[in-house]
């Protein structure tokens, strides 16, 4: 059901599967593994022990974790996008009559996100939201919000590694079952950023259509060649 590279452990069966068996827990962290958030967390422990608590799971998010794990001879099944899944999980709640409290983003495209989801998801319910500038430090107020809320699931979208810092923090202290972090998710389903067309996606060249819409991204694919060196040099040690 996963396989290993580095020091983690990356869900490989299907994207459904994957729903089902995210059922199974009481509380889950839904960690979007791309070569960022795995390579950050070899450099801070706090980010790693994170990603490998028993109740974190990481799904392959991204063509570098799947080129990854051919390297380290683990193959995963197939990529699985942290959007998809959040839309999946959407389904899910508006189906089963569960609250999600959506946290992150600027206002404009936390609403027009929500504003979205409740279209294409009639019936969903959301409990609360909250745009995601502000100190993950000292928030007891937005921490209030949701505990009174009650959601089922929390979104967080404040990018990496400011989203797995506060789920890592705080998941423990809300009533919340499922908590994930979804990087630029919001920003994607409010219609203001559009993802890559089909073909690209399929190509794994969803990265290269994302620095084409935002030019400073170029500076973070730096991590992906690193990432693959650390798994290769690692296979290498066995
Ligand atoms: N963001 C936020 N708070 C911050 C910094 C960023 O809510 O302090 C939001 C930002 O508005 C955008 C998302 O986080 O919606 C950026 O995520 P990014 O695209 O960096 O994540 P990726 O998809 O690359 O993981």
């Amino acid at each position: 059901m996963f396989s290993r590279v580095l020091k983690y452990d990356i869900y490989n069966e299907s994207k459904n599967e994957f729903i089902k068996y995210i059922k199974g827990f009481n509380k889950i962290h839904i960690i979007s593994g791309n070569p960022e958030v795995l390579y950050n967390g070899m450099n801070d422990n706090s980010l790693f022990k994170g990603c490998t608590e028993k109740n974190s799971v990481i799904i392959p998010d991204g063509i570098g974790v799947v080129i990854a794990s051919k390297i380290a001879k683990a193959p995963v099944k197939e990529k699985i996008a942290g959007i998809e899944v959040m839309e999946a999980i959407v389904k899910y709640c508006r189906d089963e009559k569960k609250g999600i409290y959506f946290l992150g983003a600027k206002q404009e495209m936390l609403d027009k996100c929500m504003e979205n989801l409740k279209k294409k998801y009639s019936g969903l319910i959301i409990v609360g939201s909250h745009d995601g500038y502000f100190d993950i430090k000292n928030c007891e107020e937005i921490l209030n919000d949701i505990k009174e809320s009650s959601p089922h699931v929390l979104f967080v979208a404040m990018g990496s590694p400011k989203q797995e810092r506060f789920i890592n923090q705080y998941m423990n202290s809300l009533p919340a079952s499922i908590y994930m972090g979804l990087g630029g998710s919001f920003d994607v389903i409010s219609g203001k950023l559009k993802r890559a067309p089909r073909w690209m996606i399929n190509m794994g060249l969803e990265w290269l259509y994302r620095v084409s819409k935002e030019p400073f991204r170029i500076k973070r694919l730096g991590v992906i060649p690193k990432f693959l060196l650390k798994v290769t040099f690692s296979k290498k040690e066995k």
